[in-house]
């Protein structure tokens, strides 16, 4: 299958490092563990969104859009990475923001991920409560923008669709040939999941390229069942989409563990911010607090346990959102 017939449009510094950890492997004395450096992609601060968006821009390019719609948390990395990507694509950017954080602190409201999306001119349309049909919303914005003879590209929550996705089969393969030119083997994936987009892609292309690498995506906001059917969901239409068939992928290949979310997306737990403090005391490896930081706690905490062995090879791929390090200060001063 080759990713080179789907159109894309190039936003970010590809291959991003596999590199190790060599202070926090030793700290905890598990196994080995790299990090895959998705923080690098390069666009305006980075992320893992950023490979979605390659493919999606390039879509909304071939439909004849002028005009990008998407939403997300009010420090949402992935409307961040589109209000760049519509600034390099010469775009406009319209983001409606769900106030899905309770009880959050100015710093919250207005530092971070939504400062840098209106200086990078995004037009946030909306700031709506917690719980509100953002589908629904973002069509309706699209809706209004026609009337005006304009033509919006809605691109969901996350960049999480079958077009978003094959971002991540690309770094699948781009992990594959790092790990062949390395002579790493791989023994387990591990990443924070959320909309599901990126631990979809990468059991899809892991699968497409029979390549027996499993995924441990550790979750940060919805309880197992939902967030594994949620995967097996986008895989098998990522798949479809690649016309690759969806029988190459085992229901057992996607496993989300969703022991680490807390009390709720984007709320502080003890075990993130001690994960957020080792990892940048061990190898100056700057998390983040709703993500990577959630699920580089769920790594540590399995290390822990005994579930990675010494000499396994486990690559945590930091998939980004440092930025939102800077509204979550009020954590961190103790
Ligand atoms: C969006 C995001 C994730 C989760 O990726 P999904 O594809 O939504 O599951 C993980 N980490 C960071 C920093 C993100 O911004």
């Amino acid at each position: 299958m080759q990713l080179s017939r789907f159109p894309r449009f190039r936003l970010g510094h590809f291959p991003t490092p596999l590199e190790l950890l060599p202070n926090l492997t030793r700290h905890l004395g598990g196994p080995n563990i790299y990090i895959k450096r998705d923080d690098c992609t390069g666009l305006a601060t980075g992320g893992n969104k950023t490979r979605k968006l390659e493919f999606l821009v390039a879509d909304a390019q071939q439909q004849g859009a002028d005009v990008l719609i998407t939403q997300g948390a009010v420090q949402s990395n992935h409307a961040r990475q589109t209000a760049a990507a519509a600034v390099v694509a010469g775009m406009e950017c319209k983001i409606l923001l769900e106030e899905r954080v309770p009880d959050a602190p100015d710093e919250y409201a207005q530092s971070g991920n939504v400062m840098l999306d209106a200086l990078m001119g995004a037009e946030i349309v909306h700031r709506l409560p917690a719980g509100t049909d953002m589908n629904a919303a973002m069509e309706a914005v699209a809706a209004d923008l026609r009337k005006q003879g304009r033509k919006p590209y809605i691109i969901p929550g996350g960049g999480s669709n079958p077009v978003g996705a094959l971002g991540y089969v690309a770094c699948a393969y781009e992990l594959l040939h790092q790990s062949y030119e390395m002579g790493l083997h791989i023994d387990h994936v591990v990443h924070a999941t959320g909309s599901a987009g990126t631990q979809a892609g990468l059991v899809a292309g892991f699968a497409a390229a029979n390549s027996g690498v499993p995924v441990l995506g550790i979750g940060v906001r919805a309880a197992r069942p939902q967030q594994e059917e949620n995967v097996w969901n986008l895989a098998r239409a990522t798949l479809d989409y690649m016309g690759v068939p969806q029988s190459v992928l085992d229901r057992s290949d996607v496993v989300a563990n969703t022991d680490y979310v807390g009390d709720g997306y984007g709320l502080a737990t003890p075990s993130m911010i001690e994960a957020i403090r080792l990892a940048a005391q061990t190898d100056a490896i700057l998390l983040d607090p709703v993500y990577s930081g959630k699920g580089m706690a769920g790594l540590i905490d399995l290390i822990r346990k005994g579930h990675f062995k010494k000499g396994e090879n486990v690559v945590f791929i930091h998939t980004g959102g440092t930025v939102g390090l800077y509204a979550y200060r009020h954590i961190f001063n103790t």
